[in-house]
C-alpha cells in the first residue's frame, strides 16, 4: 500500500549504508569515491545516478528533494541555496533571449528585481498583470510567450490568483506555468493538481519553520526540473548538505505546524477585523477577503499571514512596530515566533508610492505572521500596541 504524501514527507529517506540510524545523517561531503574507473567513467556519462560531487547531488539533499516531491506531487525537485536561487534557476533554465514572460505583478521583491533590472540586459521580456480577469491575462500572450510567473497568495498583499484559471490559460497556449507557493505551503496547497508545471519556494519561510537556515527548492514536471538541475549543476546554487538535514526535519512537522498557525492567523483575523484603528483587513479564508471564493477553492487552509491597513498611515506603522513588547521585528516570516512587518517603511520603501499602489501596498500596511505561541498571547501583544498608534 502506498504512503500518503504527509507520511512520505516523514519517513523517506536516503541511505547509504546497510546498518542504519534511525535519524537521518548529515552527508558533510564536497565528493563521493568509485571502486574503479569504469564506474567513475559511467557516472560522469551519466549511465548512473551515482553521486559525484556535492554540487551536482549528494544524499541528504535527496532526501529533501524526495519529500518535497512526496508533499507537492511533483515528478522531480531540485534543492538550491536560497528561494531566490530557486526562483532565478527555473527563468535561465528555461527562458532565452527573444523570449517573453507573463507575470502577476504582486510578486516578492527580488522577483521583481530579477524581471524588471535583469531580463532586459539578457534580450526577455515582460509584461505585468494584476487581477483575476483572464481575457486580461490572454491578451498579453504574444507569439513568443514560453512561461507564466505568479505567487499566490500574493507577500504581503495576499491577493489569490486562480490557479485552475491560469493553468488553464497555460495550457491552451502551451507555455510553462511557474508558481511560487511559499506563503500556502504544499500542505495549504498544491498548484500542480491545478496543472501548474513547476512549483518554487523560499525554504526558509514556513517549510524550516524557525528561522534558522536559507533553502529553496523547485519541484514539478521532470524534464523541466532536468534542465533546471543541468543549469544548476554549471552554475552552483545547491543546497549545503547541513541546511538540506535541517529542512528534511523541519518537513516532519510541517503539517502540525501550518494546522496551528492557520488557526491561530484565523483566530487574530477574526478578533481584529473591525477593530476602530484598522481600514481593512486581509485574510484568505475571512468571507471578507475579495477573492475568498477562489481561496476555498484551491487552499486547504488559509496559511499564517493577516494583513491590515492602518487607518493612520505611516505614521501609525511605525508607531505600531514600537508599541509591540512581543513580536520580532524582523525581515523572515514563517517562524514559531510572530513576526511583524510594514512594507511601506522597510521591504518596499524604494518603490514609489504609485508602484506601491499597484500591488496594494499602502502606507499604513502591516503584515503579521501568525507564529505558535499562545493565541492570546499574540492577539494581546498586536491590541496594546493598537492603543497607541
Ligand atoms: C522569501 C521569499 C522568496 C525568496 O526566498 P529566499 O529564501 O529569501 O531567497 C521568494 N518568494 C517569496 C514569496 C518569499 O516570501
Amino acid at each position: 500500500m502506498s504512503q500518503r504524501p504527509i507520511t512520505q514527507a516523514i519517513r523517506t529517506r536516503v541511505d547509504m549504508t546497510n546498518e542504519m540510524e534511525h535519524s537521518s545523517p548529515v552527508f558533510f561531503t564536497s565528493s563521493f569515491t568509485f571502486d574503479n574507473a569504469e564506474d567513475m567513467r559511467a557516472a560522469f556519462a551519466d549511465e548512473t545516478d551515482d553521486n559525484i560531487y556535492s554540487r551536482f547531488s549528494n544524499p541528504g539533499v535527496k532526501e529533501f528533494q524526495d519529500r518535497v516531491c512526496a508533499l507537492e506531487g511533483a515528478e522531480a525537485a531540485y534543492a538550491t541555496s536560497s528561494g531566490m536561487s530557486a526562483v532565478f534557476a527555473s527563468f535561465m533554465a528555461i527562458l532565452k533571449q527573444g523570449d517573453h514572460m507573463v507575470s502577476y505583478n504582486a510578486i516578492f521583491g527580488s522577483t521583481h528585481t530579477i524581471i524588471t533590472k535583469y531580463f532586459p540586459r539578457f534580450g526577455i521580456d515582460y509584461s505585468y498583470i494584476s487581477g483575476n480577469d483572464t481575457e486580461q491575462w490572454e491578451r498579453a500572450i504574444r507569439p513568443n510567450t514560453r512561461m507564466i510567473f505568479l505567487e499566490t497568495p500574493t507577500n504581503p498583499g495576499l491577493e489569490i490568483v486562480d490557479l485552475e484559471k491560469i493553468s488553464a490559460l497555460a495550457k491552451k497556449h502551451n507555455l510553462i506555468l511557474v508558481v511560487d507557493n511559499c506563503f500556502a505551503t504544499p500542505l495549504g496547497q498544491r498548484p500542480i493538481d491545478f496543472g501548474a508545471d513547476l512549483v518554487v519556494h523560499s525554504a526558509t519561510k514556513w517549510m524550516d519553520g524557525q528561522g534558522r537556515v536559507l533553502g529553496g527548492v523547485v519541484a514539478g514536471r521532470s524534464d523541466l526540473v532536468h534542465d533546471i538541475y543541468l543549469f544548476c549543476r554549471s552554475t552552483g546554487p545547491a543546497m549545503s548538505p547541513f541546511n538540506a538535514w535541517v529542512l528534511s526535519r523541519s518537513l516532519e512537522t510541517l503539517d502540525v505546524r501550518m494546522e496551528r498557525h492557520s488557526a491561530n492567523a484565523l483566530y487574530i483575523a477574526q478578533a481584529l477585523e473591525g477593530h476602530p484603528k484598522i481600514n481593512q483587513l486581509k485574510y484568505p479564508f475571512l468571507k471578507s477577503h475579495p477573492q475568498y471564493e477562489i481561496a476555498i477553492k484551491q487552499m486547504k487552509s488559509g496559511g499564517g499571514i493577516v494583513c491590515f491597513d492602518l487607518k493612520g498611515g505611516l505614521q501609525s506603522g511605525r508607531k505600531f512596530l514600537d508599541g509591540l513588547k512581543m513580536l520580532s521585528l524582523t525581515a523572515n516570516l514563517g517562524d514559531a515566533r510572530s513576526i511583524v512587518s510594514h512594507p511601506a517603511s522597510t521591504t518596499h520603501a524604494k518603490l514609489s508610492e504609485s508602484e506601491r499602489a499597484a500591488v496594494n501596498i499602502t502606507p499604513g500596511l502591516i503584515r503579521i505572521s501568525v507564529g505558535l505561541e499562545h493565541r492570546d498571547d499574540i492577539l494581546q501583544d498586536i491590541l496594546q500596541s493598537l492603543e497607541q498608534c
